[in-house]
């Protein structure tokens, strides 16, 4: 018993952050519990990063099956059926599952499929009315999806539904400008929906290097996806036979067969106890929390989406094992959300970390070296497709504060440039790397004059 506790520390939700914080904390020696309402493994890998991830394969045969005609293939007749893909990746997603449960629980952590709210600053509350004590509590229920209340919001679906719909529709509206409204327009154009993808703001993926931007939007409508910009669905209506209508605001209508909403996640704090435990929340729901993940009330901490910090999965990851660190290693660990680097899976894909050019001019004078060209895949297939490769560098102090990369293998390239940017790297130390000869990466110690 845990000074008098049920456990040292109750873990709510068994996602990214849940998971590897338990299994952690159990590894340490403490008493663990962890409750998932849901599916072990939680949004990254039953509904998020991990399927996706499996449809954007898919997607990408149809450009692959082309391509291989100007290396001398023949590709005979081929079809896509949905129904198959369905079923390949919820065999996959199920074994995953299993794995997250089996070795949450192989580390010592007590494994409850149940939900859990926050009964007090030590006590959790089970779905069948139990109350269990902890010593600490960690809240980690992650987020879901928010759709705009507008006439009609009830025949939208969402990324939760968008893995399992019965059949691949044949048109397919999507509403935002984000990572996952831009992965999905590609996916699902790739797959051979007719995709039109209607965006509030002047460009897709706000908050991103602007060259990134515009590079990924052409790049995207010369793939097939029809993008609509300054506009925005104000009701979606039956239109007969299983169709529906969105009106725009300029009143004109758009038929497709599955209206998709990707307009943002909210964090998961809505009836979950926290507000009457004396936890603090902003305005957008998050748990507050320091930089030690620590809530207002001190035996109640939170990792993860549930925080609004930066929605990624290694980065739930990094915040639970820093609490686990701090809490139950008696090792201060603060997670570092500096220079994070990350992929958006469109087609082409984007690898990105550290500064936009705007944020590094903020700084003071900046060089820029950028780089369009036709990939070598792209000669003999004859695809009009383009690489971007961008450096932002800080003039004073020549360190490259920034790496953007459009194209085949970005999400891979970006992991390794990110070491470089995160170690404080300089224009000359990428310049007196060897490249590596014939790819498309070696752009990046290649690029002599700033633009
Ligand atoms: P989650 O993984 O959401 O886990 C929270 C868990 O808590 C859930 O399983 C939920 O069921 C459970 N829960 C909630 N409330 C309770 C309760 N009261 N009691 C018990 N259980 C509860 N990130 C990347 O880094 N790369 C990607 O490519 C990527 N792709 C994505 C694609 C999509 C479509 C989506 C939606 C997200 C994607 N993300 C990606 C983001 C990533 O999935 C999240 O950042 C990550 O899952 C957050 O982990 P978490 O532990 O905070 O929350
Ligand atoms: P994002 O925050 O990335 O994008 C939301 C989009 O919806 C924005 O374009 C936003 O417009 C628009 N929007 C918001 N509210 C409204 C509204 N009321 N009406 C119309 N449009 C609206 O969220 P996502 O849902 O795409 O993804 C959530 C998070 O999940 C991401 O931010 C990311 O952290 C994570 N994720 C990561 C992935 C990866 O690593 N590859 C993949 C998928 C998700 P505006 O820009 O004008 O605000």
């Amino acid at each position: 018993m845990a000074d008098g506790f049920d456990y040292d520390l109750f873990v709510i939700g068994g996602g990214s952050g849940g998971v590897r914080s338990a299994r952690m904390a159990a590894q340490a020696g403490a008493k663990v519990a962890i409750a998932e309402e849901y599916r072990y493994g939680g949004t990254c890998v039953i509904r998020g990063c991990v399927p996706k991830k499996l449809m954007v394969y898919a997607s990408a045969f149809s450009e692959a099956f082309e391509d291989a005609e100007g290396f001398g293939w023949t590709v005979g007749p081929r079809s896509f059926d949905w129904a198959k893909l369905i079923a390949a990746k919820d065999r996959e997603i199920a074994r995953l599952e299993g794995l997250y449960e089996r070795n949450v629980g192989a580390a010592g952590a007590t494994v409850l499929k149940t939900r859990a709210t926050v009964a007090g600053p030590h006590e959790v509350r089970l779905a069948d009315g139990k109350i269990v004590s902890a010593k600490h509590i960690l809240v980690a229920t992650g987020g879901a999806p928010f759709v705009p209340e507008i006439p009609g919001a009830e025949h939208a679906i969402t990324s939760n539904e968008i893995f399992h719909l019965p059949a691949l529709p044949r048109r397919i509206l999507i509403v935002g400008g984000g990572y996952i409204a831009c992965e999905f327009a590609c996916i699902l154009n790739g797959l051979g929906a007719e995709v039109t993808q209607v965006y509030r703001g002047e460009l897709v993926l706000r908050g991103f290097d602007a060259d990134i931007r515009a590079h990924v939007s052409a790049e995207m409508q010369r793939k097939g996806v029809t993008l609509r910009y300054g506009c925005d669905v104000m009701a979606i209506e039956e239109a007969g036979g299983g169709a529906l209508r969105a009106v725009m605001e300029d009143g004109e209508t758009i038929e497709a067969d599955c209206v998709f909403y990707a307009t943002g996640r909210r964090p998961n704090t809505e009836g979950l106890g926290l507000e009457a435990a004396g936890v603090a929340l902003k305005a957008n729901g998050a748990v507050a929390v320091d930089e030690w993940s620590q809530t207002s009330v001190p035996s109640i901490f939170a990792v993860g989406d549930v925080t609004d910090r930066a929605a990624l999965t290694p980065v739930a990851i990094r915040e639970g094992a820093a609490f686990v660190e701090t809490v139950f290693n008696a090792n201060p660990t603060k997670p570092d959300h500096t220079d994070i680097p990350t992929a958006v899976f469109t087609q082409p894909e984007i690898g990105t970390v550290g500064l936009a050019e705007t944020e590094a001019r903020a700084l003071g004078e900046v060089e820029i070296y950028r780089s369009t060209f036709r990939p070598m895949l792209a000669t003999l297939s004859g695809r009009e497709e383009k690489m971007l490769m961008k450096l932002v560098v800080t003039k004073a102090d020549r360190r490259v504060r920034g790496v953007h990369i459009v194209g085949h293998g970005a999400g891979e390239m970006i992991q390794l440039a990110g070491i470089a940017v995160k170690m404080g790297a300089t224009k000359e130390d990428f310049d007196r790397t060897v490249a590596v000869h014939p790819t498309a990466a070696e752009e990046l110690v290649t690029m002599r004059a700033p633009v």
